[in-house]
């Protein structure tokens, strides 16, 4: 149903405990590695356990959001008998899985040699089972980790393509409401700003646009969330993934990255509240290009604005001219920025913290 030219996506109902034969083949001992409640909490753990049978396993459950480095160096140290790596979770356990089972061959014992590494050795076979209806991960070649001055920074390679993502909706039904609401809005601004991105295609185009409608038909009913609606969102949220591996994110990401490091705003919140900015600066310079967008979203910018920031909840964050100054040099040379479809410039990221987040 879902297809992705660079992972095996297995989708449905059960989807891990069917793949139990094809997951027994790939070792002898696995390391799952996870967060600290949710896999457990959202049966996904047991059904990795159910499936593994009489293999053996290792759990690196100290996968904390916004993954650190420390923690994945950590994790590698399980890694000498390990044939094989399986995150469950949201983004963030996905991600640091990613780069884990990368580390077994291609070694790192510190921060900087794991930021070095040109990943030229093989990894370890690796899954993806995703928890939250959010960022996609499961499909992408990303990784977003924290470095230890609290930055977050995104690797991007091939080898963190999963051999297989066994995507089954049902894990993210223990998503607490806020959760939901904030993972699912991250995917709606894979869609955006994908759409938005200077990489952006024709394939990536229709991805984007196919999120878009499967996402808005969860979000207009945010407040009653059935089985139904929690299954469309996931189907959303991989369509993000997929877009957002063709076209990267745009300035509303990596903006978005200093709110989560600085005021703690979870990362789906913190992207979507540069949303409308991203959609201004687009029809003020790339008009007929953002019209289409919308016409072919079927809403109006003012309508899709006014129901993500209706979504999204009120952090109050002031910024005074000092930190402004002291911030704005990370975004002079940022390929975030960059892009972003058409000709954006730290000046113009200025202008919109300006506007946002002081009062002149
Ligand atoms: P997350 O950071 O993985 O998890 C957020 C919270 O949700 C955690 O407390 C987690 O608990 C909980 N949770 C996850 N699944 C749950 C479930 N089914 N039931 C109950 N609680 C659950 O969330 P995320 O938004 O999916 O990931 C965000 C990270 O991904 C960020 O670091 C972001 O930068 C990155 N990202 C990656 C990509 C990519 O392409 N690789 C794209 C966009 C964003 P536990 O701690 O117990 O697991
Ligand atoms: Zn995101």
């Amino acid at each position: 149903m879902i297809e992705s030219s660079k992972v095996n996506v297995i989708y449905g109902k059960d989807a891990v405990l069917n793949s139990s034969t094809l997951i027994r083949s790939l070792a002898d001992k696995f390391l799952i590695v996870c967060g600290k409640s949710s896999a457990r909490l959202c049966g996904a753990l047991d059904d990795v356990i159910e499936a593994l049978g009489d293999k053996e396993y290792v759990i690196y459950d100290r996968i904390r959001e916004n993954p650190e480095v420390s923690s994945l160096l950590e994790a590698s140290k399980l890694l000498d008998d390990v044939g094989c790596v399986i995150g469950i979770g949201g983004g963030s356990p996905l991600d640091a899985a990613k780069v884990i089972a990368c580390l077994k061959y291609n070694r790192a014992e510190t921060e900087e040699e794991l930021y070095s590494q040109k990943w030229e050795n093989e990894r370890l076979p690796l899954i993806l089972i995703g928890t939250t209806a959010g960022t996609g991960s499961e499909v992408t070649k990303v990784a977003v980790l924290s470095r230890a001055n609290g930055r977050k920074s995104s690797i991007h390679h091939d080898r963190f393509y999963a051999d297989y993502a066994l995507c089954d909706p049902k894990y993210t039904y223990s998503l607490p409401h806020q959760i939901a609401v904030s993972t699912a809005v991250d995917a709606l601004t894979h869609c955006n700003e994908g759409y938005f991105s200077n990489k952006a295609t024709d394939k990536s185009r229709e991805y984007s646009l196919k999120g878009i409608r499967l996402l808005l038909e969860g979000l207009r009913s945010m407040d009653d969330l059935d089985e139904e609606k929690r299954d469309t969102l996931y189907r959303g949220s991989l369509y993000g993934g997929l877009t957002i591996d063709i076209t990267g994110t745009t300035f509303a990401h990596n903006v978005g990255y200093y709110l989560t490091e600085n005021f703690h705003i979870p990362h789906g919140f913190a992207c979507a509240i540069f949303q409308e900015d991203l959609f201004d600066f687009e029809i003020q310079n790339n008009k007929e290009y953002s019209e289409r967008f919308f016409d072919q979203i079927g809403v109006s910018k003012d309508e899709y604005t006014k129901l993500i920031n209706s979504l999204i909840p009120d952090y109050g964050i002031s910024l005074d001219e000092e930190t402004l100054q002291s911030i704005l040099p990370r975004w002079q040379d940022n390929g975030s920025v960059k892009n972003t479809y058409g000709k954006m410039t730290v000046d113009d990221i200025e202008k919109i913290l300006r506007k946002k987040f002081m009062t002149e």
